[in-house]
């Protein structure tokens, strides 16, 4: 698919179009125009690690996506993007460049029309790595907080006091 069919889609999910969700198509076309294809279930995997526009683009056109759990947040606050396909056995990162600072005078139109013009290896480092993908989402427990009396996964209960308790209320409770 064109990087403006692909813009379509995922403006379709994202809701408006702009610099940052951009980036999330070209990253997302680079990966189609390797072979890697949409991910129906678990099979293609995406570490992203910010939480920005651009993810949303991942989302709608590779199919990783938060809910199936093949869309994992690092909370490191960069622009990078790994991927690793189970059906391949392929792993690959893009990390963004350094923009030049004659972006900074262009609007933001100009910056999607830029960024859309762009080859990937002209925004991205792009990089084959080790086929080293997360484990598959698990399907756990879930038990009632003994305080709010909310369901909650087993895995995030915290015990104190001698009582099993959500975050939240181990949060309130601590104070
Ligand atoms: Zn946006
Ligand atoms: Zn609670």
């Amino acid at each position: 698919m064109e990087a403006k069919e692909l813009m379509e889609k995922a403006v379709r999910f994202h809701g408006h179009i702009c610099p940052g969700l951009t980036i999330g198509v070209l990253a997302a076309k680079y990966m189609l125009d390797q072979g890697y294809a949409y991910s129906p279930n678990e099979e293609l995997v995406a570490i992203v690690e910010n939480d920005n526009c651009s993810v949303d683009a991942l989302q709608a056109i590779l199919g990783t996506t938060f809910g199936k759990g093949n869309l994992i947040h690092k909370d490191y606050g960069k622009n990078n993007f790994t991927f690793y396909d189970r059906r391949t056995e392929k792993g690959v990162r893009l990390s963004i460049k350094i923009r030049k600072s004659r972006d900074k005078k262009l609007t933001r139109d100009e910056k999607v029309q830029f960024l859309l013009n762009s080859k990937p290896e002209d925004i991205f480092n792009i990089n084959d790595i080790d086929y080293n993908p997360p484990g598959l989402a698990q399907i756990e427990e879930s038990r009632p907080c003994e305080l709010c009396g909310e369901i909650t996964m087993v895995s995030r209960l915290m015990i104190y006091n001698n009582s099993e308790m959500c975050i939240p209320c181990y949060r309130k409770t601590r104070k």
